[in-house]
């Protein structure tokens, strides 16, 4: 439970849409600006694309605050690892045992949440 006098992360989606912005939030959108990625050629995390398309429910595609989860036309699941939060959200939303292999990206590899 977060305590009332914490900041408050508020996703801002689509891009396009201006949110109400108060002194005790934090827009994603402002958070992507202070972030860096440093990709690695290795997935950090992988779909088992045989488990994914029997999931009903999908809750990585709404989970994610990065976006990276999408669903083709045929129901498939694509999963784009580079721009990834680290957050660990899919992981534990994911109620489909074996359907993500999950693990920090290799050293000197990932996010890079910069400070002012
Ligand atoms: S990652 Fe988990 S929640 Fe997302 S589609 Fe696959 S099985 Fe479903
Ligand atoms: S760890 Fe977080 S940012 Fe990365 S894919 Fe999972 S939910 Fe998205």
């Amino acid at each position: 439970m977060t305590p009332d006098n914490s900041p408050k992360i508020v996703f801002n989606r689509p891009k396009t849409t201006v949110a109400p912005k108060k002194n005790d939030q934090i827009i994603v959108d402002d958070v992507l600006e202070n972030v860096n990625f440093r990709i690695s050629s290795k997935a950090h995390i992988v779909l088992n694309s045989t488990i994914c398309e029997g999931c009903s429910d999908r809750r990585c595609l709404i989970a994610c605050p990065a976006s990276l989860f999408v669903e083709t036309s045929n129901g498939s699941m694509i999963f784009n690892y580079e721009n990834c939060f680290e957050c660990g959200t899919c992981y534990l939303v994911c109620n489909q045992e074996g359907a993500i292999t999950w693990n920090y990206p290799t050293g000197g590899y990932g996010v890079d949440f910069l400070h002012s």
